[in-house]
């Protein structure tokens, strides 16, 4: 048996001198304020069990990660008539990218580039005023991290409402194509609002342990999917959670996972665990530099890695 604890506190003590490592987000100005000088793990097995080192208690703003909760969400609402709206393939493209969009005639290339991110949302807002639809994610995380506490950082939305330029574009660029219900600033409020939920790598991990656990939390006996859904999500997580990082994350760490500028990823290791990483310095891609590295270590000591061991 692993000693889980003892493999997260090696990862710690190793990567101690490069923490600070990368760029933080800075076209987010309330992001570009992160000290960069932070890192957190946090392990949560199938059978509750909860390893931390590091930082896991500090809320940081999730960003993308949230795609795979109001991914969860759209599922369950309209199931796999969501594929009319959005595709299923790697983009090999920034995570804003717009070039694709023109190419494939407003459908995005797959739920986790924003393009995509935008249309699942606005999907997920059907019949439901803009505040609905965000308290209703709001509501489902802390269901699934069984954690009350977990809130929107409202300043982060507000930033990203004044300086999202790209974001606006394709989602006009959407609209244009019929491919989106709502008006844009409806839509963008609600995108801005998800992607500012702030968790701590804990409650991160605690909320996604139904992907880990064939679509049930284990700890708190709700089930939130199918065992088939939680594997299609791990799916598009392992081919599209990195963007153009995407084969170069499957490659050095055979996780599923997800990544957001805050600085978080997300991982999965099926039937095992589930994972949170944060340090807020990026990769020239916009993954977070040392929380890829740690995530490899992990996988590496724990032979973890989907494609074995
Ligand atoms: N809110 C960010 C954006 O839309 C999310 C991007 C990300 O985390 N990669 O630009």
């Amino acid at each position: 048996m692993t000693d889980l604890q003892a493999v997260l506190d090696s990862i710690h003590k190793e990567l101690a001198p490069r923490i600070g490592e990368g760029k933080v987000a800075d076209y987010i100005p309330e992001l570009a304020k992160i000290d960069a000088n932070q890192f957190g793990l946090s392990v949560v097995t199938v059978d509750g069990k909860v390893y931390n080192v590091g930082h896991a208690e500090v809320p940081f703003s999730i960003q993308s990660i949230s795609k795979v909760f109001m991914l969860t969400l759209a599922l369950g609402k309209v199931g796999e008539g969501l594929w009319k709206r959005v595709g299923r393939e790697p983009s090999g493209s920034a995570f804003n990218s717009i070039v694709q969009l023109e190419q494939e005639q407003g459908i995005p290339r797959n739920p986790f580039i924003n393009a995509g991110a935008i249309a699942v949302t606005d999907v997920v807002m059907a019949g439901h005023a803009p505040r609905e639809a965000i308290g209703e994610l709001l509501r489902f995380v802390r269901y699934l991290a069984d954690d009350e506490s977990v809130t929107i950082d409202d300043r982060v939305a507000k930033s990203e409402t004044q300086t999202g330029y790209r974001n606006f574009a394709l989602a006009n660029f959407m609209r244009s194509y019929r491919n989106l219900d709502h008006p844009v600033e409806h839509v963008l409020g609600v995108y801005f609002h998800q992607c500012a939920v702030s968790m701590t790598c804990e409650q991160l991990a605690k909320a996604g342990l139904f992907l880990a656990a064939r679509g049930s939390n284990p700890t708190t006996g709700h089930s939130v999917v199918s065992p088939k859904r939680a594997r299609r999500i791990n799916a598009l997580m392992l081919t599209c959670g990195h963007y153009d990082g995407s084969g170069d994350f499957a490659y050095h760490v055979g996780l599923p996972g997800k990544s957001g500028v805050g600085g978080g990823i997300f991982a999965v290791a099926p039937g095992i665990a589930s994972i949170a990483v944060w340090s807020p310095g990026l990769n020239k891609v916009g993954n977070s530099q040392l929380g890829a590295v740690a995530l490899e270590m992990l996988a590496a000591r724990t032979g973890w890695s989907v494609f074995g061991d």
